[in-house]
Parts: structure tokens; C-alpha cells; sequence
């Protein structure tokens, strides 16, 4: 079969063509970390986001999903502990001025090492890290990036600042009165969906009669002012969440803690994406709301990274909401303990959270699609393309409808099958261009079915369909495509 190659630059030049991802504001040279997704990548975003949001919604009859707005009341971020702990440890070059978050630092440089064979070197610096960042050392920390003569990309100098904390939110003015200096009408945008849940804890679960166990989902935009935002979409300032507050018996944490990990590291395998791509990593430094943490990594074409977060987050969350609004936020549960016979009653539910970045998992999706193929012919002679095997359940566009002339009534047949298939999936039509050509750039757009209308069809109405991944071909009834089709992608 052909002979495959996937490379990161090109799947970043790949996105830009087919009209997948384009840099914010390209026309005034972009804004840094920012990215708009064009007519094919929000098709997919969307499609992964309804899978996740069914699998959540529709799939558990215990989780309902709500839309909560991004601008809150600015206690909120009090109340939850961003104002004063959402922040990274930052270093400086005082020679390029150029700011770091010193994980990243730390972390190149461990990459660098393992790249040129100090394997010991490289796995010595990340546990010294870790256990720094864990103990809030920042002198430490500034020792062993000066110990390491880690240095900077851009001066190549070892002349650093101080490590400090910087906060990752975005602030603007709320009313037509505010003022950039008046603290009260400081509003932020949010840094994490997941806060728009917790303070409708009372809401959802009184309008919708949830017992607990239960859970809301969520899924909106999150905003963080990323010091250094690179590798694509994998870290950007604007970004996506999926997250999903799941409210429980305090005391059960861990058994939920445990079955949401699972869970979830399945369903991303129901998504595609090879057991052996994705692995469990434990935090060491724990959030200050969490009692354990964990992140399901995949690897991405730049190494092992976070692609989503499960966290134990106790009733912290509840509690401060509790604590700063002064209205109480609690639960009565009415069924009985086994242990004392009685009602189990009031209480702060404890929380386990499942939160994965839309943007993220679209770049797993992507990355594990692009393959650049060649292969010989029969003749000998070499071909090759370059296709996107997205699954076929959340492809972009399912099927393409492609007459093989743009004469003799075959543009008819294929405008009917198109409006026959039209409201049930994605259909693109196209008459333009020689059928190998049309092929070629239905691939590079990860189309996986092509159907092809030709004079055979008007004698025995029946159609050629393409297989994308295979590029196999058959010979099937017109009446049956749809039928075919709606199997495959369901
Ligand atoms: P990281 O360590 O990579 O900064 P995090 O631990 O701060 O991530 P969480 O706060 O747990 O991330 O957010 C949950 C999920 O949201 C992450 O697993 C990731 O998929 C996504 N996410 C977080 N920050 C960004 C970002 N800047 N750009 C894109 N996705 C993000």
C-alpha cells in the first residue's frame, strides 16, 4: 500500500489551503495565537463538538448540558481563586526581552537534551522541575535554568530575571461609563467554562428535579492571555472548552474520579484516535481546588501533551460560590446511608470535572488524518496525494456528487440524488475538472465518499462509489447510496 508521511509544517500549509484554518486577521499580518476556522474546519469543529455534546447529553440520562454566558460577575473569579492563583511562573530575558513560562523552558531544554541522546540529563531536569513547581520554589527554579546555562531562543544569552507569576486573564470595561482605571467596572473574560456551571448548580438542579449523581456540560469559549502561545492551535489566547461537572456524595470522589478517567480515554479511542496515542499523566502540583488530578495526553506530532484535564475538585467550588454570595448551595439527599439508617441530608456536593479543549482535540483529529501517500502505478511510474483520513462520522463533508460530464442529463441525475441526500448529511457537488482531479482534491479536503454519475447510470441506474481511504471503487444501485452512506457514518 502507499507509503505514508506526516509532517507538521506541511499539515499547518494543509490547513490554510482547504479552508480549514486560517491565522486570525491574516489581511494586518494576524494576531499572535489567535485562529479562525474557515468553511471546513468549522464544519469539523462543529461535528466533533455535537459528538462530544450527544455523548454526553444524550448518551447519560444523568448529564444535561446548559450555555452559560462568557462575561460573569467579576466576584466570581474572586470567589474561584483566579484573581490571585490563575497565574504561571514567568522568567524574563533581560537581554531579548522576550517572556517565558519556565515550564516551557525547562521543558524545550529537556526536549533538546533527549533529542541529542542525555536521556539521564533530560529526565533528571523535568522530576527537579516538577518538584520546584510543586514546592512554589521560584529561587530554585531560576537555580536550575541558571545550573542548566539553559538559555534564551532569541539572544542565546543566560542573563535572566527573577521567576514571577503573571495572571492569564483578559479584563475589559463593562457599561457605557466604565473607564480603563475603574476597578468596579472590571469585568474578565473568562479563562475557563467551567465556573458558569458552578454558580447554576441550584438553578439546573431544581428546575430539572437532578439527583445526585448528575452532571452539566458545557461547551463555549475560553479566553487566556498565554504567555508563549505556539505550536499552532495547540495553545492559543481564544480557545474552546468541552467541559463536564459531574456532582456527587462527598466521599465517592475517587471511585467518579477513576470511572470519568476511563471513560473518557475510551471515548476519544471511540473517536479514532489509537489506545496507544493516548496515556495518563498525574499531576504532581496539584490545582489549589483539587484533591487529584490527572490529564489524558496524546501524542502530538511535537511530543506527549495535555489534551484534556480530569480533576477531583472537592466542594471547593460550591463552597466559595456559597461563601461570597452568602446564599446557600446545597443539596438534600434524601436517599439512605447504609451506615446509619438515616437520610443521607444536606450537603455540598463534592465535584469531579472532565474538561477538553474543542481546538486541541480538533489538532488530534487533523494530525492523525494528514498522510502524504505515493505509490507506483502498473506502469511503474510513481503517485502519490495527500489526503485527510478523517472518520467518516465527523468528516466535514460526507459525500461529493460528481457528474463525470457536464452534458447529456448526467448533471440532472446527480442535482436529484444531491437534493435526496442533502437533508440528512454534508453533500458538495462538483462538474468541474477532469474525475482523477475532483478525486485528488476530495481527499485533500478528507471527503470519504465520492460518488460518480455516467452514461451507465442512465442505462442502469447505477453509480460508481470511491472509497476514500482505500480508493477502492464499486459498482452500486443510485437508489441505495443514500442508504449506504447514512450506515457508514452513523
Ligand atoms: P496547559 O497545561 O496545557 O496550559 P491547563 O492544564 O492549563 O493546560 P486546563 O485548565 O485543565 O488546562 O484546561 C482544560 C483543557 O482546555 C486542556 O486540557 C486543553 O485541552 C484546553 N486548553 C487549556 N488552555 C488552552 C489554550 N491556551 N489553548 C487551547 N486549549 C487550551
Amino acid at each position: 500500500m502507499a507509503n505514508e508521511t506526516n509532517n507538521f509544517a506541511e499539515l499547518i500549509s494543509h490547513c490554510k489551503e482547504y479552508g480549514y484554518i486560517f491565522q486570525s486577521s491574516e489581511i494586518y499580518d494576524g494576531l499572535a495565537a489567535v485562529y479562525d476556522y474557515g468553511q471546513n474546519g468549522a464544519q469539523l469543529k462543529k461535528n466533533i463538538r455535537d459528538y462530544w455534546w450527544k455523548s454526553m447529553t444524550q448518551m447519560h440520562d444523568n448529564i444535561v448540558g446548559i450555555d452559560a454566558a462568557i462575561f460573569m460577575h467579576p466576584t466570581t473569579w474572586k470567589a474561584s481563586g483566579h484573581v490571585d492563583n490563575f497565574s504561571d511562573p514567568m522568567i524574563d530575558n533581560k537581554d531579548s526581552n522576550k517572556r517565558y513560562r519556565v515550564d516551557h523552558l525547562i521543558e524545550g531544554f529537556a526536549e533538546e537534551q533527549l533529542a541529542i541522546g542525555n536521556e539521564q540529563l533530560s529526565k533528571d531536569i523535568l522530576v527537579s522541575m516538577d518538584e520546584l513547581l510543586a514546592k512554589d520554589d521560584y529561587a530554585g527554579l531560576k537555580q536550575l535554568i541558571e545550573d542548566n546555562k539553559i538559555k534564551c531562543a532569541i539572544s542565546k544569552t543566560c542573563n535572566w530575571t527573577d521567576v514571577r507569576q503573571f495572571n492569564l486573564m483578559f479584563s475589559t470595561e463593562f457599561g457605557a461609563t466604565a473607564s480603563a482605571d475603574d476597578e468596579n467596572s472590571k469585568v474578565y473574560l473568562r479563562p475557563e467554562t467551567a465556573q458558569g456551571i458552578f454558580v447554576n448548580f441550584l438553578n439546573v438542579q431544581k428546575t430539572g428535579r437532578m439527583k445526585i449523581p448528575f452532571g452539566i456540560a458545557q461547551t463555549g469559549k475560553a479566553f487566556r492571555n498565554e504567555i508563549v502561545a505556539r505550536q499552532f492551535i495547540f495553545r492559543m489566547r481564544e480557545f474552546e472548552q468541552m467541559e463536564m461537572q459531574f456532582f456527587i456524595r462527598p466521599g465517592t470522589q475517587m471511585e467518579w474520579y477513576n470511572f470519568w478517567s476511563a471513560e473518557r480515554k475510551k471515548w476519544h479511542e471511540s473517536m479514532g484516535i489509537p489506545a496507544e496515542k493516548l496515556r495518563f499523566h498525574d499531576h504532581v502540583k496539584l490545582a489549589h481546588y483539587a484533591d487529584a488530578a490527572m490529564d489524558i495526553e496524546f501524542e502530538f506530532p511535537f511530543g506527549w501533551k495535555e489534551l484534556e484535564g480530569i480533576h477531583s475538585r472537592t466542594d471547593f467550588d460550591l463552597k466559595q460560590h456559597q461563601e461570597y454570595s452568602k446564599k446557600k448551595i446545597q443539596y438534600f439527599d434524601n436517599d439512605i446511608d447504609a451506615a446509619t439508617n438515616k437520610p443521607y441530608g444536606n450537603y455540598t456536593p463534592f465535584v469531579v470535572e472532565t474538561s477538553v479543549g474543542l481546538d486541541r482535540l480538533f489538532l488530534t483529529i487533523i494530525s492523525l488524518a494528514y498522510a502524504e501517500e505515493k505509490w507506483l502505478k502498473e506502469d511503474g511510474t510513481e503517485d502519490s496525494r495527500v489526503v485527510l483520513k478523517i472518520p467518516a462520522k465527523i468528516a466535514p463533508t460526507k459525500l461529493a456528487i460528481l457528474p463525470l460530464l457536464k452534458k447529456d442529463g448526467l448533471p440532472e441525475i446527480a442535482k436529484e440524488l444531491m437534493d435526496d441526500c442533502k437533508s440528512s448529511f454534508m453533500c458538495f457537488y462538483e462538474e468541474k475538472d477532469a474525475i482523477g482531479k475532483r478525486y485528488r482534491r476530495m481527499d485533500a479536503i478528507g471527503t470519504p465518499f465520492c460518488v460518480t454519475i455516467d452514461h451507465q447510470t442512465k442505462e442502469d441506474n447505477t453509480v460508481t462509489i470511491r472509497y476514500r481511504d482505500t480508493m477502492t471503487q464499486e459498482r452500486i444501485a443510485l437508489s441505495d447510496v443514500k442508504k449506504l452512506i447514512m450506515e457508514k457514518i452513523n
